[in-house]
């Protein structure tokens, strides 16, 4: 297994610093955020070291993809969840403090304050079709 001596999520994985586990798996961990932004917020974490999600592979990203809906499903059977924000950040201008890749299952209420809107930009002339084509280069270039 990839550890990083120095990052707080390997530590929890390598059984040096206690959290709260809901779920091991062969590749992933999932335990409770420790300052969370509702009750029962989750992290889902990989056991090896990747610092963001384009270094994740496949088959970890795989079962991070696969236990997704369970948890949504889990967490909103709890008391007082009536919906839950998905949300991963990905490098520090998006604003990722932990440098191991981890995905946020933030459970949510109506009207509890926490928010989550962005203001809506828009494409000026031709530039959304030429960041698609962009995409598509490079999208088809990593796939052979
Ligand atoms: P991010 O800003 O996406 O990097 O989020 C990192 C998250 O890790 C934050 O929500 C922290 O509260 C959480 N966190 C940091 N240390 C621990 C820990 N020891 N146990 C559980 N969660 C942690």
């Amino acid at each position: 297994m990839a550890r990083d001596p120095d990052c707080v999520f390997c530590r929890i994985i390598d059984g040096k610093i206690s959290a709260h586990v809901v779920h091991s798996g062969p590749r992933i961990l999932v335990m409770l955020d420790i300052g969370p932004l509702a009750p029962g917020h989750l992290l889902v974490v990989p056991k090896d070291h990747y610092k963001s999600m384009h270094e994740t592979p496949d088959d970890v990203a795989a079962e991070i993809g696969a236990a997704l809906p369970r948890l949504v499903a889990a967490l909103l059977k709890l008391p007082q969840i009536a919906g839950v924000n998905v949300l991963q950040n990905n490098g520090r201008a998006a604003g990722q403090e932990v440098e191991h890749m981890h995905v946020h299952l933030i459970p949510r209420a109506l009207d509890d304050g926490l928010g989550y809107r962005w203001r809506a930009g828009k494409y000026a002339g031709d530039e959304a079709e030429s960041i698609r084509r962009r995409l598509v280069e490079l999208l088809e270039g990593s796939s052979g």
